[in-house]
């Protein structure tokens, strides 16, 4: 018997992180435990809240899932004030230790002050060496502390502009979320890559990477926070400054296709229509010859139904997905074949037996996972199967935010189309074009980061020692 790794979503990217802040509630520690509840998808190693009374910051922060980390209600009692922020981690950058859960607080001359980031800075190999040469001693090993620093450091006359002289040194992709006793801060990288949106109902103000947990909060929202904006909210009411202008927007585009939930709107687009019309444009594209439609819950629901509506092939639920299986799980045995999948995923033989079947999945990542679920469909009475897949083949990783193997275990970056279908052991297989997916997408708000499909990297990218490892394109 044995205890396997965490069971979060098998062979898909990792999603980063979800932030959320609350001002002008009495009780704003739980408000914000509601958006890191309702953004648990956005990353499971660990969730924190950091709370303030105008007189002192209180912080609590745990390994799992935001439920199991704030299961204790007396926790709340100690997170008290009327301005709080939140966080739910996956690491991009340092190890899943607890001493890398956000929001990080510190002491900074100004008084305390938290920050909690989505993204990934793309030069904070060099900014953390020029750093460390002058001095300066980490406590993390997250990218997210180098704002920090670079804050502390700042000379310029208000903590509004020393936190705009910070980021200006930093380049990538950042959401962020940060507080001092008696205001927040939300920020956005200048290309906006990730989304970050703004709330409000009863003269209580909200920032969150989705819209899904304003609704769960009851707020309206109200709009994005710009590329390049820092939005300040405090006693005053709210203040927009510029950190720098957007020269051009790179909004990741994989948000739409897979990371944020089809209940949300980001990037001024809601993203069931947008997942929707993934799965029509290859419909369009890639009809099939098929008596049903199935999708990989949950993630690709959205687009198979996309796929069923327009080529009139009936959707049905071939596979059911269990929504119980914990952070660990126990193996019966230790050579039990395609176990980790089959705890998750189990095929519904009386839908899928002797039928030609249209399987959709949003990605492939390894593909060792779908190999296995194609296998279970088939194992199932399953006549054919023919997998869509909702996205272009994943070719490259991400820099900016998002968790994705080494170029060598990607498979399309090793294989051909028709190498996976052999490897998949379905009958056809078809990926969505580059054409079909930017059709998808509305361009009015400006350009999407395609970088992992085309290896195209938009921003300037270094390694963890300051070497170039990408040139802007
Ligand atoms: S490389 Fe892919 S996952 Fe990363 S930001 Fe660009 S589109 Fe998103």
């Amino acid at each position: 018997m044995s205890v396997s790794a965490p069971s979060a979503p098998i062979d898909k990217p990792r999603s980063n992180c979800g932030v959320v802040a609350v001002y002008g509630h009495p009780d704003a520690a739980r408000f914000a435990y509601l958006g890191i509840y309702s953004q648990q998808h956005r990353g499971q190693e660990s969730a924190g809240i950091v709370s303030g009374d105008g007189r002192q910051l209180h912080r609590h922060v745990g390994r799992g899932l935001a439920a199991d980390v704030f299961s204790d209600a007396q926790i709340f009692s100690t997170l008290t004030g009327h301005l709080a922020i939140g966080h739910n981690r996956y690491s991009t950058t340092g190890a899943s230790m607890l001493v890398n859960a956000q929001p990080i607080l510190v002491n900074l001359v100004d008084g305390p002050f938290a920050v909690a980031h989505n993204g990934n800075f793309t030069n904070s190999g060099l900014l953390h060496k020029q750093l460390a040469d002058e001095g300066a001693l980490f406590q993390t090993g997250t990218d997210t502390e180098v704002i920090l620093h670079l804050i502390a450091r700042s000379h310029a006359a208000t903590l509004s502009e020393k936190i705009i002289q910070a980021l200006r040194e930093i380049r990538g992709a950042y959401s962020l979320v940060m507080m001092t006793k008696d205001r927040i801060y939300a920020a956005r990288d200048r290309n906006g890559v990730r989304p970050l949106c703004l709330g409000k109902k009863d003269g209580v103000w909200f920032v969150c990477s989705e819209t899904c947990a304003l609704d769960l909060m009851r707020a309206d929202v109200i709009r994005d926070v710009q590329p390049g904006e820092l939005i300040e909210i405090g006693p005053n009411g709210m203040l927009s400054h510029q950190i720098e202008p957007c020269p051009a927007r790179y909004a990741c585009i994989f948000e739409f296709i897979y990371f944020a939930r089809p209940d949300s709107r980001i990037y001024n687009e809601n993203v069931d229509k947008v997942r929707r019309k993934l799965g029509k444009n290859l419909a369009l594209a890639s009809p099939a010859d098929a008596d049903i439609v199935i999708s990989v819950p949950d993630s690709s629901n959205t687009a198979a139904l996309g796929y069923s509506r327009r080529s009139g092939i009936k959707f049905e639920l071939g596979l059911i997905r269990n929504h119980y299986v914990g952070r660990t799980f126990i193996h019966p045995q230790q050579d039990m074949r395609d176990f980790s999948v089959r705890v998750k995923f189990n095929a519904v033989r009386g839908v899928l037996n002797g039928r030609r079947v249209v399987l959709v999945e949003d990605s492939i990542v390894r593909g060792t996972t779908l190999r296995q679920l194609v296998r279970l469909v088939r194992n199932a009475g399953a006549a054919e199967v023919h997998v869509r897949v909702s996205s272009p083949p994943i070719l490259a990783p991400c820099y900016y935010g998002m968790d994705f193997p080494h170029k060598g275990e990607l498979i399309a970056a090793t294989m051909s189309v028709e190498q996976i279908r052999t490897y998949l052991e379905c009958d056809s297989l078809a990926y969505l074009s580059m054409e079909g997916l930017m059709n998808s997408v509305s361009c009015e708000e400006g350009g999407y980061c395609t970088a992992c499909f085309s290896g195209e990297y938009p921003i300037l990218v270094e390694d963890s020692i300051g070497k170039l490892q990408h040139e802007v394109l």
